[in-house]
């Protein structure tokens, strides 16, 4: 690859730079092209390359995204590519206030099984919707929580109106239906459906400042690895706030452009401790898809982050490495933004899957610590069948838990300004409902 880069192109990288602080460097991805490479000629190049970000890696070729000027650039360097023909079905799908509102409505019509919380503001003052689904909604109850997260890239809007499809489904059928009032019951449920509704809004990949929230969180395998906030975008922020408040185990992040579960890590080549978990995690989501299992490019309709294409920030990665909430990528639909008409086959396909996914967080143990609400600290979890530690995690607001494969644990808790605990707990393959598998100390 010639290494010449256009003057508006380095602009565009300079500035980049500069806004970052820390060793935290945004993903500028204001522009994109789908590359045809069968023989991935220009792949590790562009991998490489600290101002691009690659996705969706096909036997044909792969997506790249860059700053404005990308394109120019590539003509300049001599790479073919294309630009994705657009229908007219922009005006088919909600818009973002009209998503907003119907979450709204849906919280007015069940307040005593949802709570509608809003994390804060996307950068052009959107606000970041979530809803919450148990029943108590307003207390912070011993329940196991398990959140979902749509569409932080905007043009990948198959995942927004599934979970629009799946809230409507769980409140609805509360009260009538049994599998479903047995979750609501005794689970804290979390689904934002928009995490990049000014990006949706323009039917544009990143968000208003043209950053791809993707590739924006701390990375342990980069010089980027502090879990802080700062120099973040403003929808990044409001989830990584949120998520140090909770006490996620499991949850998932939906994407289109493919489709396939994609399970950790993305960021490095070594197996995450919980492999077995999240590979079958996976595999039982993929297996209920029709579309997913009977997958022609992935076996299985699963695959290793990594070993699919590196990625770098991810979120995916994030929350199971500093929270211990094991996250998988659910990429929905080969088309990012299908006919609007295609949207209820989709969510056939899925909704059983989703349904399975969510129940999977009572597969797992936790504690709380009794009298003293507010407290914190770190937990080591160790198997102990083989002595093999999971990871250390931070937890708050007196709780933990953790989905885990059946066999015998030991937590060693360090509550900050306290005495070492340790705890030794059993997880049953057998669903625990009634108030999870809690120890309380
Ligand atoms: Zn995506």
């Amino acid at each position: 690859m010639n290494g010449m880069i256009p003057a508006r192109l380095a602009m565009a990288l300079t500035a980049a730079i500069f806004f970052a602080a820390s060793a935290h460097a945004t993903a500028i991805v204001e522009e994109g092209a789908y590359v045809r490479d069968p023989r991935k000629k220009e792949l590790a190049g562009f991998m490489k390359n600290r101002e691009l970000t690659v996705d969706h890696v096909t036997r044909e070729g792969y997506e790249v995204y860059g700053p404005r000027g990308l394109r120019d650039w590539l003509d300049l360097i001599g790479v073919e590519y294309y630009v994705e023909a657009r229908d007219d079905d922009t005006a088919a799908y909600p818009s973002p206030e009209a998503v907003a509102k119907r979450l709204q409505d849906l919280h007015a019509a069940y307040p005593s099984i949802t709570k509608l919380m809003n994390l804060g503001k996307s950068a052009l003052g959107r606000e970041l919707l979530i809803m919450k689904i148990s029943d108590n909604p307003e207390v912070d109850e011993p329940e196991p929580e398990v959140k979902y997260i749509s569409s932080m890239h905007g043009d990948e809007i198959t995942g927004r109106e599934l979970m629009m499809s799946l809230i409507e489904d769980l409140v609805k059928g509360y009260g009538k239906d049994e599998r479903i009032a047995e979750l609501v019951d005794n689970t804290e449920i979390f689904i934002m459906p928009s995490m990049n509704p000014d990006g949706s809004f323009a039917r544009q990949r990143a968000n208003a400042n043209g950053a791809d929230l993707n590739r924006d969180f701390p990375d342990f395998s980069t010089d980027d690895n502090q879990n802080t906030p700062e120099n973040r975008q403003p929808e990044t922020q409001a989830l990584m706030r949120f998520q140090a408040a909770r006490h996620f185990a499991l949850s998932a992040n939906f994407h289109g452009g493919a489709e396939v579960v994609n399970y950790p890590w993305d960021t490095t080549p070594e197996l995450h401790p919980q492999d077995a978990l999240v590979k079958g995690l996976s595999l039982a989501y993929a297996s209920k898809v029709p579309y997913m299992r009977d997958s022609s490019e992935f076996p299985g309709g699963i695959t290793n982050g990594y070993a699919w294409y590196e990625v770098n920030g991810g979120m995916q990665d994030w929350s199971s490495f500093w929270y211990g909430d094991l996250q998988v990528t659910i990429e929905l639909s080969g088309a990012k933004w299908p006919d609007y008409g295609a949207i209820p086959r989709f969510y056939r396909d899925n909704k059983d899957a989703l349904l399975e996914y969510l129940e999977a967080v009572h597969q797992g143990a936790g504690f709380r610590v009794a009298g003293k609400p507010g407290a914190s600290g770190r937990v080591e979890i160790v198997r102990l069948v083989d002595g093999q530690s999971l990871g250390t995690f931070g937890f708050s607001g007196s709780e933990f838990y953790k989905v885990l494969d059946p066999g015998r644990y030991r937590f060693i808790v360090e509550p900050n300004g306290g005495d070492e605990r340790s705890l030794d707990v059993e997880v049953e393959a057998s669903r625990i409902f009634a108030n999870g598998n809690y120890v309380t100390f």
